[in-house]
């Protein structure tokens, strides 16, 4: 069987930290792994409609943004098709026809789309598209035979929806769809990026994030101003690591070797954590670390970003020419989940048997 990812994000904002460790880091180790026969990137958009029907033109204006962000990180438009969903038509027929193998209260039931409904004020008026949406996720899985999926873990809920549909589509149908697996972070703390704030989940929609294209400045004052453990008043009162979201940037991004570069008071991330644990460490001192150790993450990133944006209409053909190869592939899949329904009624003058 062929080994195909597919991936992607919304285009309601640049993308941020939480996007790298989460997912895009991960993307780019296994399309450098030659694991993968084909790997399939989307670029969200009809499903960042879902909750953005009234700005249609944000969606729209980040659609490049995240194309450079992808690019920024090593996404290599040679080994990795990258698209835009609506540019795809068969995965809305897709979308339909599963529709029909889903209840209302399985999807109220999907642990993300409650905590996003809350998130966005949407209790009393939840848009039927928004609703729908893993749905429309398992149609983009499905139409590319994706076999694996690398996401964060808020992704989980949707990837075992995903398998439900798969499962029920080929019991009722016969077997037709290939059944995708899930790949997370295996670092802990690249599975939920929090906030600077310290709210759970680093989002676009939250206002809260380190984006990959921000200046060095702004990543020094985003740092500094980090939420850190509440109750670490005086240098020499012991700290909290657990839940410390400069920890847990620290335990996302940090490898032995900064501290050779940065920090020789410290060997390792343990010793630096045992110390702010037992009190005389201020917070200061550990977030100009983690500002050192970031900066050097995320330099090249933004320098190659610099680079696309030179190249702009080379990227647009890039996303034209993805387009069409997506397209193709979907077409496909929709081709035999018809055949599969007993909807091609006019194949080899199917209707007349
Ligand atoms: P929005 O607020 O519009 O939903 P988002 O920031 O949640 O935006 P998405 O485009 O929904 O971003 O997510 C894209 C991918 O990045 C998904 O695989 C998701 O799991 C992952 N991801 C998003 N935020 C984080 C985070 N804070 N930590 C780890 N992974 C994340
Ligand atoms: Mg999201």
């Amino acid at each position: 069987m062929k080994q195909i990812i597919l991936t992607g994000d919304r285009p309601t904002g640049r993308l941020h930290v939480g996007h790298y460790v989460g997912s895009l880091k991960e993307r780019v180790k296994l399309q450098n792994s030659k694991r993968f026969d084909e790997i399939y990137i989307m670029i969200a958009d009809a499903q960042a409609l879902t909750d953005n029907a009234e700005h249609p033109e944000k969606v729209r204006q980040n659609i490049m943004q995240v194309a450079l962000d992808y690019l920024a990180c090593g996404i290599d438009p040679e080994k990795s098709t990258i698209f835009v969903q609506s540019m795809v038509p068969e995965l809305t027929e897709l979308t339909f026809y599963y529709m029909n193998l889903v209840t209302v209260s399985r999807v109220q039931r999907n642990p993300t789309v409650k905590a996003e409904i809350q998130q966005r004020n949407f209790e009393a008026s939840i848009p039927v598209g928004f609703f729908c949406y893993p749905i429309s996720q398992a149609a983009d899985i499905t139409a590319f035979r994706a076999t694996a999926v690398p996401v964060g873990e808020d992704q989980l809920p949707m990837l075992e929806q995903c398998k439900e549909i798969v499962h029920k589509f080929n019991t009722v149908y016969g077997e037709t769809l290939t059944e995708p697996e899930i790949i997370l972070p295996e670092n802990a703390a690249c599975l939920r990026l929090p906030g600077i704030d310290g709210k759970a989940k680093m989002s676009k929609s939250l206002g809260n994030c380190i984006y990959l294209s921000d200046e060095p400045e702004t990543i020094k004052k985003k740092i500094m101003s980090m939420f850190t453990d509440p109750n670490h008043l005086r240098i020499e009162d012991p700290g909290k690591v657990e839940g410390n979201p400069v920890f847990i940037y620290l335990d996302a991004f940090c490898r032995p070797e900064h501290f050779t570069e940065f920090w020789s008071d410290y060997s390792c991330l343990d010793e630096l954590k045992d110390h702010y644990r037992r009190g005389g460490l201020g917070d200061v001192k550990v977030k100009r670390f983690l500002n050192d150790v970031m900066q050097a993450e995320l330099q090249p990133i933004r320098e190659r970003r610099k680079m696309w944006e030179q190249r702009l209409p080379e990227l647009y053909e890039l996303l034209e020419e993805g387009c069409k190869v997506a397209r193709k592939k979907a077409a496909e899949t929709l081709q035999e989940v018809r055949h599969s329904m007993k909807i091609d009624y006019f194949e080899d003058r199917n209707l007349l048997k």
